[in-house]
């Protein structure tokens, strides 16, 4: 059975893994620090963020390359202690989309192999996050004998099966992800059906895939007052509250989500939607994305219905898990899903797509329901039923808690060290699938 103080394998009761002192992490096209909720900074920042403090926390120090987007910002940022983001020069100091990042990424790995010398630092293990990152990793192969272990975070082929044509994932993703696959030496899934995916139509050796879902932190996210958080959010004390928090990206299902509080407007007492995410205007209006959504509403007659707050900084958050009665997960693919398991960490039950990482964090009557993706009916009839179901509602919550409790940092911090020392040892991370987490 998995514990959280999981040390690793031991041969007659001595340890076998020798401890990492350092490694490197990429993550080219976006920052741990950046600010949460815009289009390219969701779960992934806060992954790289949370496991490498953690990793530090259990002494393997850690430095995360990110491509500098802003001449502004200093080349070496202390983000925990032990942890340390560089920014490194590869084509503009300006924001470029993701997807014209590719011709940029020999110039970024020389410059962290550059950066190596220069500060003669040497890493046992890189760690590369998002198929970008993972040529990086490759790449770093001129320069540095170190065995690499891939994170793609989400697949295309897994985004693609979903995707709506204009949404597809390039053919060049698609590609180098297969090469990825073959080229490093370990690939972390963060969940079972993403490692069923690589091992099975993928043809992916079993023995190169774990499985270690990300984690949630557990500090923060506790349940607390709903009537003080409620008057610190100016929310009414009586009204249900349904909340979405995510990044605005097709892949969210907020279309789903719209078509539902159509679906939800004629109850009594109508429930009050809040949109967390996306950008607001100097005025406090919805812009860009968010903006596309906010016109959306107003043509459906629903405007008025939702309360559109921008991104807001992940420490406010959980004053508005507990505030709401349900969160409310509609996306169409989640590898992970943080969002849900915050809420659920916080007490609060949710309603969710039954796709990807939410198959398994969220137990259909346990800790909230899982609906089918776009189906708005549905989603609103699961809502309508937490809703208005007062003993149900409690009994979600307090089967929510249980089930977050699950997904400490600290255990997934264990589990990935216990890959990087198998890596640094020379074999691949074969003893690490340990998928007891999800039981
Ligand atoms: N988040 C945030 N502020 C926002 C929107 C999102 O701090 O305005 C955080 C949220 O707490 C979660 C992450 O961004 O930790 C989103 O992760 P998730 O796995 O739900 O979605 P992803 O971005 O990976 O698709």
């Amino acid at each position: 059975m998995f514990s959280p103080d999981y040390p690793g394998p031991s041969v007659f009761g001595y340890e076998t893994d020798l401890p990492v002192r350092c490694a490197a992490m990429i993550c080219v096209h976006t920052s741990p620090l950046a600010d949460l909720g815009s289009k390219d900074a969701g779960g992934m920042n806060v992954y790289v963020r949370q496991l490498a403090c953690h990793l530090a926390d259990r002494g393997v120090a850690i430095d995360i390359f990110t491509r500098r987007n802003d001449p502004a910002t200093p080349e070496t940022v202390e983000c925990c202690p032990g942890v340390r983001v560089i920014s490194i020069e590869a084509g503009p100091a300006a924001p470029v989309d993701k997807n014209d990042l590719y011709p940029l990424l020999p110039d970024f790995a020389a410059n962290v192999a550059l950066y190596s010398v220069r500060e003669g630092v040497r890493y046992e293990v890189v760690h590369a996050h998002y198929w970008l990152s993972g040529w990086v990793a490759h790449l770093l192969r001129r320069y540095w004998d170190t065995p690499f272990v891939q994170m793609f975070h989400t697949t295309a082929h897994m985004k693609n099966a979903v995707a709506a044509t204009a949404d597809r994932e390039t053919g060049l993703r698609l590609r180098t992800e297969r090469r990825l696959i073959d080229l490093a030496d370990s690939l972390i899934a963060a969940n079972p059906d993403e490692r069923a995916d690589l091992v099975w139509r993928q043809r992916t050796p079993t023995d190169k895939v774990c499985t270690v879902p990300p984690g949630v932190d557990l500090d923060l996210f506790v349940p607390g007052d709903r009537e003080a958080s409620r008057r610190e959010l100016g929310l009414h004390p009586d009204r249900p509250v349904a909340l979405f928090v995510g990044r605005i990206d097709p892949i969210k299902g907020i279309d789903s989500l719209l078509d539902a509080v159509r679906l939800l407007a004629h109850d009594d007492p109508e429930p009050t939607v809040v949109l967390i995410g996306g950008d607001l205007d100097a005025d406090g209006h919805p812009t860009g994305a968010l903006g596309e959504v906010a016109r959306a509403a107003d043509s459906m007659g629903i405007a008025d219905r939702i309360r559109f707050e921008g991104s807001r900084r992940q420490d406010v958050l959980p004053t508005y898990y507990r505030a709401a009665d349900v969160v409310v997960v509609p996306s169409r693919y989640e590898s992970f899903g943080l969002v849900a398991v915050e809420a659920m960490a916080c007490g609060t039950p949710v309603v969710a797509t039954r796709v990807g990482g939410l198959r398994f964090t969220v137990e259909d009557g346990e800790g909230g329901l899982l609906v089918p993706p776009r189906d708005a009916a549905a989603l609103a009839d699961a809502v309508r039923r937490v809703l208005g179901d007062t003993d149900l509602r409690s009994r979600l919550g307090a089967g929510a808690r249980e089930t977050a409790a699950r997904f400490s940092w600290p255990a997934v911090a264990a589990q990935i060290s216990h890959v990087y020392a198998r890596l640094a040892e020379g074999h691949r991370a074969d003893l690490c699938c340990d998928d007891e987490i999800f039981a």
